[in-house]
């Protein structure tokens, strides 16, 4: 991609570096708490999220380690400025407060939580990046045992998180991708993920020169989301690398009015 599109070298040697950070801790990460049974998941899930805090298996000195290296990473690569910089390596040194922060960032994005505070605001980022490790493995674990098929909301079944990416499948359907977790699930193409706006008059969706990627734009609450179109692919769906290379989607949408 690098040789491909020049202008995006910078952004995919962050994404490489991240995720050498992660691969680091990765490999040990345990599994989730939450009883492993696909009939008791399954059963979860009928009023999901069902990943509560308490489950993720988050060791706490490897998430100061990835705190620590997440903001250094992105603050070598113009991704953080000084002052967030230095407040994430604030937050990475108090390992008492540490657990409380990062079960407000978690239970922020459930429906009625109280939103993130001003001590943690500007740093989603690095925290989602830096917990992305024990996210993934408990993300793959629900979901090698469950059946995310019943499914039909905007957010994460899991996690509760938002989605970041999609995928379309070679039966064209649109599954969204957790931009925490990384699970995925299926959800109606023309319909936005965010408020539910279904009206497909009011969906802009245009796609990338090759045709490799989509965007579906709502014209009711000007969000996005972008998708990595597998009918015409060689290779599945890799959330890191995709979300490189449609970083000029992304400067599209943003160039019409969309966030
Ligand atoms: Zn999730
Ligand atoms: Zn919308």
């Amino acid at each position: 991609m690098k040789e491909a599109q020049p202008d995006l070298s910078a952004a995919a040697d962050l994404q490489i570096e991240l995720l050498q950070v992660q691969r680091r801790i990765q490999t040990r990460v345990p599994l989730p708490s939450i009883r492993l049974e696909a009939k008791y998941l399954n059963d979860l899930l009928k009023s999901a999220p069902i990943l509560h805090f308490e489950h993720l298996p988050v060791d706490w000195s490897d998430l100061r380690f990835l705190l620590r290296a997440t903001a250094t990473a992105m603050r070598n690569h113009d991704a953080l400025d000084e002052a967030d910089y230095r407040r994430a390596e604030e937050l990475a040194r108090q390992s008492e407060r540490l657990p409380g922060v990062v079960r407000e960032w978690y239970e922020a994005v459930r429906p009625g939580a109280t939103p993130i505070g001003p001590e943690l605001s500007g740093l989603e980022s690095v925290l989602q990046q830096a917990m992305r490790p024990f996210l993934t493995r408990a993300g793959d674990a629900v979901m090698a045992r469950s059946d995310l098929a019943g499914w039909t909301h905007g957010i994460c079944p899991l996690c509760g998180g938002e989605p970041d990416l999609a995928v379309i499948t070679a039966a064209a359907d649109r599954l969204l991708i957790c931009g925490r977790c990384a699970a995925r699930w299926r959800f109606e193409s023309l319909t936005c993920p965010f408020c539910l706006n279904a009206d497909r008059s009011r969906i802009t969706s245009f796609a990338s020169r090759d045709g490799q990627y989509r965007l579906y734009a709502c014209d009711v609450c000007e969000r996005y989301v972008k998708a990595y179109d597998a009918r015409r692919a060689s290779r599945p769906v890799m959330p890191v690398v995709d979300g490189v290379a449609t970083l000029p989607l992304d400067a599209a949408a943003i160039q019409k009015g969309y966030k």
